[in-house]
């Protein structure tokens, strides 16, 4: 039997809000804990809920940038449940009448568009901040004890829930990314997995190819990265075809994924569906968005990702253009384009070297960048590097770096392109075998051998002369 997974993905985000949801507390990172609190966030008696208008208007942005349809009448509910991070017993969320419903993200592919469809987007409170002390994993199970910061307590939460349209890792990694920008440049939230102000659930299950029926689901939760999701997602599809396939059943379970060991262990049955009670918050009236409004924050939406994807295609390919636009550095590319920097190349120095030396694009000279772009092969690898991590300096400028030359003097370069290959005969024969990829490995070592000051495509063409011949 050939299979196909089924995946939806649960996205909960932090909004970057000045004050909390429902209470006038700040939210922010790195405060000393249980600093951030008041009578409503903590839960006293009698303390009554105010609605963050920022907050509903950002939730329905955001459903306006994921296609959704925003409700005329929408309704905060109680969703009741008792745990140490939860002083009410309830927390504020959504139910039958949340803010957005039936959106999708587009979601371009070598195989072309594919859409992702949207189930709805809801707004809530986050719960407190609960730390267990003392175990190895750092979860409650084997903890000596817990800690609770109620700072977070509050903090205005979107959840996103897609259908369940998405058919592999891979797809689901991209989605994210994609989905990820789009929250950035709204500037609504800084949607960062490790802050924790972006996390996923992710639901898997699998099913024959060509087949509609829904198999029983299981939920990944406690991925750090966009990466993790995706291991996450293929071990737990390899587990599942390999119970269905023993003639066992996949049981609805939800796992740990450990990034570390690649292990997935589970944290508890789910024999039937948890029931929350919900019931609408008698303490908030329902919302009812006037049109107007609705409108001016459509007006407001920047353009799309996913098209931009589309139209830089034409110029990159779709793999940098994903990579670029997905990494919030499109704007930096155009730039330097504008500024004389050849394209594929100014793409892959940004992609790889500027990400890689952790810049800003914003605060990166595009000017400079191209110059730089311009003169890559003809400079020593170590100035340029140097140069690149530099980009983002106030008033910096290529000048002195352009001056110098990379040494391309074939006489000067052969001796020690000899001395790398006599040194390593093992990697030697693994290339004449077709590992052809060690040729990186040996420019590696010359460029080291100079201290940087060799011109790579020079050593790399000595090299596969030497070997080839
Ligand atoms: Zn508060």
């Amino acid at each position: 039997m050939i299979w196909e997974p089924v995946i939806g993905l649960e996205v909960h985000v932090h909004l970057k809000t000045r004050t909390k949801m429902f209470c006038r507390c700040r939210v922010g990172f790195g405060a000393e804990p249980n600093t951030q609190t008041c009578p409503v966030c903590l839960a006293f008696p009698g303390a009554l809920p105010v609605v963050n208008r920022t907050a509903v208007e950002w939730t329905i942005k955001l459903g306006l940038a994921l296609g959704c349809d925003i409700a005329e009448h929408a309704v905060f509910s109680r969703k009741n449940y008792f745990y140490f991070d939860n002083p009410k017993g309830y927390q504020i969320s959504q139910y039958d009448l949340p803010f957005c419903i039936s959106g999708k993200v587009i979601l371009p592919t070598a195989e072309g568009d594919r859409v992702i469809k949207i189930v709805r987007a809801h707004l809530e409170e986050d719960a407190a901040k609960t730390v267990h002390v003392g175990g190895r994993t750092g979860r409650i199970r084997g903890a000596e004890h817990s800690i609770v910061d109620f700072n977070r307590g509050g903090t205005p939460l979107v959840e996103i829930v897609t259908a369940p349209d998405i058919r592999s890792a891979e797809e689901a990694k991209r989605f994210l990314q994609l989905l990820r920008q789009t929250i950035v440049e709204l500037g609504i939230s800084d949607a960062e997995m490790e802050k924790g102000t972006l996390r996923v659930d992710a639901n898997v299950s699998v099913r024959e190819v060509g087949s509609s029926e829904l198999r029983t689901r299981t939920e990944l939760k406690n991925m750090n990265s966009f990466t993790f999701v995706a291991r996450g997602i293929d071990a737990e599809i390899a587990r599942q075809i390999a119970v269905w396939e023993s003639g066992a059943e996949v049981r609805q379970e939800t796992y740990d994924f450990d990034a570390t060991t690649g292990a997935l262990t589970p944290h508890r049955a789910k024999e039937e569906a948890d029931d929350y009670r919900y019931f609408p918050e008698p303490d908030l009236v329902p919302i009812e968005p006037p049109a107007d409004l609705v409108e001016r924050l459509r007006s407001e939406l920047p353009e799309q990702p996913a098209a931009r994807i589309r139209r830089l295609e034409s110029e990159l390919d779709l793999e940098r253009a994903t990579v670029l636009v997905t990494g919030g550095l499109d704007q930096l590319w155009g730039d330097a384009v504008a500024a004389g920097a050849e394209k594929i190349a100014a793409a892959n120095v940004i992609a790889n070297t500027i990400v890689g030396a952790g810049l800003d694009p914003a605060a990166v000279s595009a000017q400079e960048l191209a110059r730089l772009v311009d003169a890559r092969e003809r400079l020593p690898r170590a100035a340029f590097d140097e140069a690149i991590s530099k980009l983002a300096d106030p008033g910096f400028s290529a000048e002195p770096y352009l001056a110098q030359e990379a040494v391309s003097d074939e006489s000067e370069l052969e001796p020690i392109v000899a001395r790398v290959l006599e040194a390593s005969p093992g990697q030697v024969d693994a290339y004449r075998s077709g590992k052809e990829g060690l040729l990186g490995f040996f420019v590696g070592q010359v460029l080291k051998e100079t201290g940087g000051k060799a011109n790579p495509r020079v050593v790399s063409e000595l090299i596969r002369e030497r070997l080839d011949s």
